[in-house]
C-alpha cells in the first residue's frame, strides 16, 4: 500500500515494462514491512533535464535506479559521481541527499561479481575474456580490474569501445595486462557474454561455435543476457561441464547494491 508516509524510489529508463527492479524491490519492502515503494518511469528523452530538476525537488524521493538508455547521459548532470561512474561515465543509481543533491554510482560490476563470488569464482590474479565493451561490459570489466585480476582480454566488433575501454581500465590499474589477441578460450578462468548477443530467440552465439570447444570445464562462463535465462552460450558451457552463471543471478546480486547506495534496504538482501 501506498501511503502519504511512503518514501519512494523510482526506476527510469525506455522502454521500462521489461525490468524485473520493481516487482523485487515492492515484495522485499512488503515482506520486511519497510514503508517504501519503487515506482517505474518510462521517460522521454527531451525531458531528461526537466526529471532531474525534478528529481531535485522531490523531497519523499530518495532515490533513482537508471536504466536504457539513460545510464550515460544522466552521468553528465548529477552534482557528483562515485569514481567507478565517473571513469565509466555512466550511472545505474542515483541517491538524492537531503538536500537535493544528486549522487551517482554505477554498480552493474558489483553485482556481476557479488554473483561469480556465489559461484566460488574469485577475482584476484585470474585471466578473463570480456564479450562486449558497451555499457555492461566496461562496468563488469572495471568491477573486475577493482578486484585484482590479473589480465583482461576485451572483444568488440567496436573498434573505438575496445579503444575507449582499454584506456579506463589501464589508467585505473597500472599492473592490470589488457589484450585484445586471442587463439583459443583455455587459458581464461572467466568468459562472460556482455553483449546483446543471445537476447530472444535468436539462437546466436557471441563466440564462434568451434572456438567454444576448447573451454576448460573449470572455466566460470556467464552471461549478461537474462531472457532466455539459459543462453545458447551456456547452453553450449553447460554441456562442456563448466559452472555458468546466468543474467538474472548478476540482476539478482545487483539488488542490495541498488538499495543500499538508495539508502532504502543492507547490502545484502
Ligand atoms: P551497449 O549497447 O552499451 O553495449 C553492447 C556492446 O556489445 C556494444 O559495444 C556492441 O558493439 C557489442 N557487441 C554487439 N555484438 C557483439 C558481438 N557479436 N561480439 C562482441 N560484442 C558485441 O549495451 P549494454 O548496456 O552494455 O547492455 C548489454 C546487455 O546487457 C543487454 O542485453 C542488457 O539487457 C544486458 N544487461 C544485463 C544486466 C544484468 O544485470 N543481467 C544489467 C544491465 C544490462
Amino acid at each position: 500500500m501506498i501511503r502519504g508516509s511512503t518514501a519512494l524510489v523510482a526506476i527510469v529508463g525506455s522502454p521500462i515494462a521489461q525490468v524485473k527492479s520493481p516487482e523485487n524491490f515492492n515484495t522485499w519492502f512488503a515482506n520486511n514491512a519497510r514503508d517504501v515503494a519503487m515506482l517505474p518511469i518510462d521517460l522521454q528523452a527531451t525531458a531528461l533535464g526537466a526529471f532531474v530538476d525534478n528529481l531535485r525537488g522531490w523531497r519523499n524521493l530518495r532515490g533513482c535506479v537508471v536504466t536504457v538508455p539513460y545510464k550515460q547521459a544522466l552521468a553528465t548532470q548529477l552534482d557528483g559521481l562515485s569514481e567507478r561512474a565517473r571513469a565509466l561515465g555512466s550511472v545505474n543509481v542515483i541517491r538524492r541527499e537531503p538536500d537535493g543533491r544528486l549522487l551517482g554510482d554505477n554498480v552493474d560490476g558489483a553485482g556481476f561479481l557479488g554473483a561469480a563470488r556465489l559461484h566460488g569464482f574469485v577475482a584476484n590474479g585470474k585471466r578473463a575474456l570480456v564479450v562486449g565493451c558497451g555499457g555492461v561490459g566496461s562496468a563488469i570489466a572495471y568491477a573486475l580490474g577493482e578486484a585484482g585480476i590479473a589480465s583482461i582480454t576485451l572483444v568488440d566488433p567496436s573498434a573505438a569501445r575496445v579503444g575507449a575501454l582499454g584506456e579506463v581500465l589501464g589508467n585505473a590499474f597500472a599492473p592490470l595486462e589488457i589484450a585484445t589477441r586471442y587463439r583459443s578460450l583455455e587459458g581464461f578462468d572467466l568468459v562472460v557474454n556482455a553483449s546483446p548477443v543471445g537476447m530472444g530467440d535468436s539462437g546466436e552465439l557471441p563466440l564462434p561455435a568451434e572456438l567454444l570447444e576448447t573451454l576448460n570445464a573449470t572455466t566460470l562462463v556467464a552471461d549478461v543476457v537474462t531472457s532466455p535465462e539459459i543462453t545458447p552460450l551456456l547452453q553450449r558451457a553447460r554441456e562442456r561441464g563448466c559452472p555458468i552463471q546466468t543474467g538474472a543471478q548478476m540482476a539478482f546480486a545487483q539488488l542490495g547494491h541498488l538499495g543500499a547506495f538508495m539508502g532504502v534496504t543492507p547490502l545484502e538482501i
